[in-house]
């Protein structure tokens, strides 16, 4: 029923048919190669060796790049970084005291573990402020005796000696002038 030549057209056929396919599925794996590594490496390097293994391997190729790409796309490494980043984030927001590392509150004033002051009562409306600052931020008063560092409340509120008794010796002698009182 098929004589010689439609069966030898149909082969040829077949035969062309065939060809185009694979032409177009080793292009499509290159541009799939493309695609795909360029989402995994920044190296151009990389990139290219990877498209010349698919290009001359063709679907063995394909194989070896599967197993050699790069496991994480850089859309996941770049999320990768940020999970890490807020994680570190997160660890670096938890006070820790400066005299012995372990974790405090803010609410604390002392350390329970080591005792270092953490914080100061302000004078005024006793809410807890930090040791650097000079005035309360609650209700605006200055700290008394601001000069001095890491100064206790304590000694915030006990009087100054040199104030009250001056040592001999160190009596503030203040000279009046004496035209001054004859006008009043
Ligand atoms: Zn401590
Ligand atoms: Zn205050």
């Amino acid at each position: 029923m098929l004589d010689q030549q439609t069966l030898n057209n149909l082969i040829m056929g077949l035969a062309v048919w065939s060809a185009a396919f694979l032409v177009a599925l080793w292009l499509s794996l290159i541009i799939w190669t493309y695609r795909d590594i360029r989402s995994r490496a920044r190296d151009p390097l990389i990139r290219i060796l990877a498209i010349i293994i698919v290009a001359l391997l063709f679907l063995p190729g394909i194989v070896v790049y599967l197993i050699l790409r790069p496991a994480r796309t850089l859309e996941d490494e770049y999320q990768h970084t940020l999970e890490e980043e807020a994680l570190l984030q997160s660890i670096e927001d938890i006070p820790l005291c400066p005299g012995c590392g372990s974790r405090i509150k803010d609410t604390w004033s002392v350390c329970p573990h080591c005792h270092t002051r953490l914080k100061k009562a302000c004078h005024q409306c006793r809410k807890l402020m930090e040791l650097s600052w000079n005035i309360c931020p609650y209700c605006g008063t200055p700290t008394p005796g601001m000069r001095r560092e890491n100064m206790t409340m304590d000694d915030v509120t006990r009087p100054n000696p040199l104030d009250e008794e001056a040592p001999p010796g160190e009596t503030v002698v203040i000279d009046e002038p004496k035209n001054t009182t004859a006008h009043f």
